[in-house]
């Protein structure tokens, strides 16, 4: 795709012609003594504000995440989680019946389910064995309906990163939006794509703060985009998308950039233990490489394992039903303890021995 993109062609029409609902705080936003607009409660408890309707364009937040990524508040959308930034793109760019998205397998659940709901063909091509883009493959099989192209970097279940040459021919290549999950990008050594956005107006990053910023119960998902892209994102979602109580919690947590960076230093610093310390359990066939907070590992026997560590009250994440990761168990890194307790189970099981804790 070239340095222009024609909106036209991409955004559905009746999309393009939407009048967004105006809502009480669009119309006024300044500041006043009286607010008496939006048929709020005008009785404020607990001094905190919850009587009134939040932002609906979350200005705090946006300018926050502006310093931190060095992206314009204008190339922001904020949603109710990466997941509604997702259903918000079938939204704008997919015709039911009609148009269809390629995605990658193995790879993030919801691309296929938010294709399911929305009626919405998945084209499916799979990973190779080395877990990258079968970039000829892509090319091939997608069609002139092929609207989205979503690629998950550091992918889930997998780990590993895509290869940058890759992703930018495709980039280059692929004849619609190409949507890169960066929901792991904070543990992986790897750029950001954010930064490309200005040479591929084509290009929809996802990022989230339910991983590494350790706040998925505040539910909030980042798309950066061209301008144009996030004025539409903003007409079509729920006016106010992103509820008070989690804003006020993401300003806050926003501004303590260094418990995050500290936080970040220590799962990756347990990643790399766990990394070398699940390579000596019996029955480990491989521990694949990871640029994420989360381990895949083919084991024998990965079902059974997986029933014996619930039986201890250890949950790690089947993935033996998975398109090539067949007697795989995903492992989340979790705290120095939690390390050595899923350790010390896979130690018991795999040795035969009872375990009591
Ligand atoms: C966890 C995860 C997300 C996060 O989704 P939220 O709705 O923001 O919590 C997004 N993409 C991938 C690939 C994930 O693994």
């Amino acid at each position: 795709m070239s340095n222009n993109i024609n909106w036209e062609d991409l955004v559905l029409p009746h999309i393009l012609k939407l009048q967004a609902y105006s809502s009480a705080r669009d119309e006024f936003s300044g500041d006043a003594k009286v607010f008496l607009d939006a048929n709020e409660n005008p009785f404020d408890e607990e001094q905190q504000n919850w009587n009134r309707y939040p932002d609906p364009l979350q200005k705090k937040i946006k300018t926050r995440l502006s310093d931190l990524k060095g992206i314009p508040a204008e190339n922001i959308f904020l949603g109710n989680g990466s997941d509604e930034a997702i259903d918000l793109l079938f939204r704008i760019f997919c015709k039911s019946e009609e148009s269809n998205i390629v995605t990658c397998p193995p790879t993030y659940g919801m691309y296929k389910v938010s294709s399911s709901i929305h009626n919405v063909e998945n084209i499916e091509v799979q990973l190779t064995e080395d877990f990258q883009l079968d970039v000829k493959a892509i090319i091939d099989k997608a069609t002139q309906q092929s609207k989205m192209l979503f690629i998950c970097s550091p992918n889930n279940p997998t780990g590993n990163s895509l290869r940058k040459d890759d992703i930018q021919y495709l980039l280059e290549n692929f004849n619609g939006i190409v949507v890169i999950d960066e929901a792991y990008i904070d543990f992986s050594a790897q750029d950001s794509w954010i930064h490309a956005l200005s040479e591929y107006p084509n290009l929809v990053v996802l990022q989230t703060l339910s991983k590494a910023w350790g706040l998925a119960s505040a539910r909030l998902g980042m798309a950066f985009a061209n301008q144009d892209l996030i004025k539409i994102l903003n007409k079509v979602k729920p006016p106010y998308n992103i509820s008070g109580p989690s804003q006020k919690l993401v300003a806050e947590s926003l501004s303590k950039k260094q418990i995050f960076d500290n936080q970040v230093k220590a799962i990756i610093a347990e990643r790399d233990d766990l990394f070398l310390k699940l390579q000596d359990i019996a029955g480990v066939k491989k521990v694949y490489p990871t640029d994420a907070n989360f381990i895949l590992v083919e084991i024998n026997d990965a079902k059974e394992i997986y029933q014996n560590l619930l039986k201890n009250g250890i949950v790690v994440r089947d993935r033996s039903n998975v398109s090539l990761c067949n007697d795989c168990l995903r492992i989340t890194v979790g705290t120095k303890e939690e390390n050595e307790a899923i350790i010390r189970g896979l130690e018991g099981i795999t040795s035969g021995d009872k375990l009591n804790y």
